[in-house]
């Protein structure tokens, strides 16, 4: 490279792979405003006791900070076995594997099983990160739209999935941004038409109405399905960074080998079993957060708008001619949602009662000016 000073120096100008020219970082804009309802957090921050607890389990680790941690991360696994067996299920720490957030869980899944000359399909629309994970691993990414009510078509999903022969299927359900779940029986004809990993990425699972199954009670029988958990979400602990899978064990030594060594930090490990400890009190809100999103939809429906029928914390609600008028006319008025999902559609994260009042407030305010794409 010929001498220039390296403040100088700008991305064009370095061998950045053709694919990644004029990309973007990910994320959602990181705004200070008084009501976030962007990005699907729980409002609720710890209690005294737990924060309590989550420190003196920090210092604890801090005592041995010159030594690498546990590179099975085996206490925390057993913790993450325990928690999902409280719904009845006989999971050991061999089922489970555990990463920094469910977005390096879904990267280990894509280097062990996906990359060159594989194939990922997923079920649009659904969360934005699936086509960034198949750019980043090398592997062809595949799509198969869903109905126009959000739901998976098994039968162009089925046939999909016998002419492209995919190896890595993700399943959103609850499905971000549309809120939407998948029935069992159909997940379990996915896993029955392909010889490939399917993935039912579980991230809002705690959220779903009640009697909705999770797709942890098909494992038994299907030893290519990975369950895939987040703590960010209903857990509460969005900056902890912990996501989990639940699988085969063959499949947890699949991600073994692909993980970087000590890649879950002693503090991580440390604070996210003490949450784990702490279950009842972090899944405290998951009613409250589910109230507030079941008012916002008959709220909505009542103002003449269309929802997506949701089992996640937030509602994907239109359609509006110009979105990002609606969006932008919120933000005027310190509410930030979330421009995401098909033409004319936006989502609101279920929020504290403050935060919804504080929404439907602005959004009464901003209604008259935003005309509305009237349904044929
Ligand atoms: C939020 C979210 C995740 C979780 O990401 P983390 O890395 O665990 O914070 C995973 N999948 C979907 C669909 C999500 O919306």
């Amino acid at each position: 490279m010929t001498a220039r000073a390296a403040a100088d120096v700008r991305l064009a100008d370095l061998p950045l792979r053709p694919e990644l020219v004029g990309e973007e970082p990910y994320g959602a804009p990181q705004l200070d405003v008084p009501v976030c309802l962007n990005v699907n957090e729980n409002p609720y921050p710890p209690s005294p006791a737990v924060i309590e607890a989550i420190g003196q389990a920090a210092a604890a680790a801090a005592g041995s900070m010159n030594r690498y941690p546990d590179r099975e991360a085996l206490a925390l696994r057993t913790g993450l076995a325990g928690y999902l067996n409280r719904s009845g299920y006989a999971l050991t720490a061999d089922n489970i594997w555990a990463a920094n957030g469910s977005n390096e869980v879904m990267i280990h899944l894509m280097q062990a099983f996906a990359g060159p000359d594989r194939t990922v399909m997923t079920f649009p629309p659904t969360y934005s990160m699936y086509p960034e994970y198949a750019r980043d691993t090398h592997s062809r990414y595949v799509t198969v739209p869903r109905r126009a009510d959000f739901t998976l078509d098994l039968d162009a999903a089925l046939a999909a999935i016998a002419a492209e022969r995919p190896d890595l299927v993700i399943v959103c359900s609850p499905n971000n941004p549309t809120g939407t779940s998948t029935d069992l029986s159909v997940i379990a004809r996915l896993c029955d038409a392909t010889d490939g990993i399917v993935v039912a990425d579980e991230a809002y699972q705690e959220f779903a109405r009640a009697g909705t199954r999770s797709a942890l009670d098909l494992l038994p029988d299907h030893p290519n399905l990975v369950v895939s958990r987040t703590m960010s979400k209903a857990f509460a602990f969005a900056g902890g960074r912990l996501g989990y899978l639940a699988a085969a064990p063959a499949v947890v030594d699949a991600c073994r080998i692909v993980r970087l060594p000590y890649h879950l930090s002693a503090i991580t490990q440390a604070v996210a079993t003490v949450a784990l400890d702490h279950a009842d009190e972090m899944l405290s809100r998951v009613d409250d957060l589910r109230t507030e999103r079941d008012k916002l939809v008959v709220w909505l429906g009542e103002r003449g708008l269309a929802t997506a029928e949701t089992d996640a914390n937030f509602v994907l609600f239109g359609r509006f001619v110009d979105r990002h008028a609606v969006f932008q006319a919120l933000l005027d008025r310190g509410v930030l949602i979330r421009e995401v999902g098909p033409e004319g559609w936006l989502r609101v994260s279920a929020g504290t009662p403050a935060e919804m009042d504080a929404f439907r407030t602005a959004l009464l305010e901003v209604l008259p000016d935003c005309p509305r794409i009237t349904e044929e």
